[in-house]
């Protein structure tokens, strides 16, 4: 592992360059997509390479574990807590998602939740019938989550402790792409398992069709927070090397990330047309809300949501 500083970047960001979780250091010369941070538009830019021993994507070099928090500002979006208003938006696509999220068909038991955020997946669960706990890195919505009654604690997901408590059911929703060590998280999720319980996660899909068209202007991207860029086959892999066996792959629709991404690319190519029109279709007006709602029935079946969602069952 290499440290270096650099002019282009903030002073306090610290890159380190790895070599992929598999232990290779080579990279497939065919693939390197380069982008800056088009969330927080913090001055540097980034690489997502490919391993060419396994086809694992990652970010690198990439910000090191004491100066990533640099690009996770108390604006970023999953830390700004509105109460999140209930609209025929939200009820429709609720609805059609079949949500609350739909879970293995097994009996209501003890769920853990990485990356539970303020805690609106705890409250389906225990709605459920589940006793659950949720884990987060940031103190702010782990308070929001207790306030609503929900077991909620603070944890460093850059150092896993070793796990103590059995569940039947350990969520992590687009987490794991951020972690600089996802192989000391599958551990500690398979620890923390009970035989034959089930891990449900969603990632970024490196194989959509979205990341297919719009390259490093796709917004699920996300430089340089999303750390390792799975697709189906990487995250299997990794799945599998760590004792899960794999249930279920499915898309879901997203009715924003393809929105996002269009005002990403009409932005940086100064296409105000379609900026203006993505930034409208992104508001709140009935005309883009019904346009959003038929993106987000359309988007998962055309691969154009970009999320991966994978139920994973311990099977050793
Ligand atoms: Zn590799």
């Amino acid at each position: 592992m290499s440290m270096s500083s650099d002019s282009s970047f903030p002073k306090n960001v610290h890159l380190e360059t790895v070599p992929c979780i598999c232990g290779s250091p080579h990279i497939d010369p065919k693939f390197s997509i380069t982008a800056p941070d088009y969330i927080n538009n913090i001055k540097g830019d980034f690489t997502i390479v490919r391993c060419s021993q396994c086809g694992l994507m990652r970010t690198n070099p990439r910000p090191d574990r004491n100066s990533i928090h640099i690009y996770y500002p108390s604006s970023y979006t999953p830390y700004s807590y509105q109460p999140q208003k209930t609209t025929l938006l939200s009820r429709l696509i609720n609805f059609l998602a079949g949500s609350p999220r739909k879970l293995p068909d097994i009996p209501a038991g003890k769920a853990l939740e990485l990356g539970c955020s303020s805690g609106a997946f705890l409250e389906v669960l225990r709605d459920k019938g589940w006793d659950v706990l949720g884990l987060d890195v940031s103190s702010e919505p782990i308070r929001i989550a207790k306030s609503k009654g929900l077991p909620a604690r603070l944890l460093d997901f850059s150092d896993f402790p070793p796990a103590t408590e059995k569940y039947n059911l350990v969520c992590a929703w687009m987490v794991l792409e951020h972690l600089h060590d996802p192989r000391s998280a599958f551990k500690f999720i398979h620890d923390s398992l009970d035989d034959h319980g089930y891990f449900l996660c969603s990632v970024p899909d490196m194989d959509s069709l979205l990341f297919k068209l719009f390259g490093k202007y796709t917004s699920f991207l996300h430089l340089p927070n999303h750390l390792f860029h799975f697709n189906e086959q990487t995250l299997s892999l990794y799945l599998s090397h760590a004792g899960f066996q794999i249930t279920r792959v499915r898309r879901p629709g997203s009715p924003t990330t393809l929105l996002k991404s269009v005002y990403i690319l009409s932005s940086e190519l100064n296409i105000k047309l379609l900026r203006n029109l993505s930034l409208f279709l992104l508001s709140r007006s009935p005309v883009a809300t019904s346009v959003r709602l038929l993106l987000f029935v359309l988007s998962g079946p055309l691969n154009f949501s970009g999320k991966m969602e994978i139920w994973a069952q311990k099977s050793f």
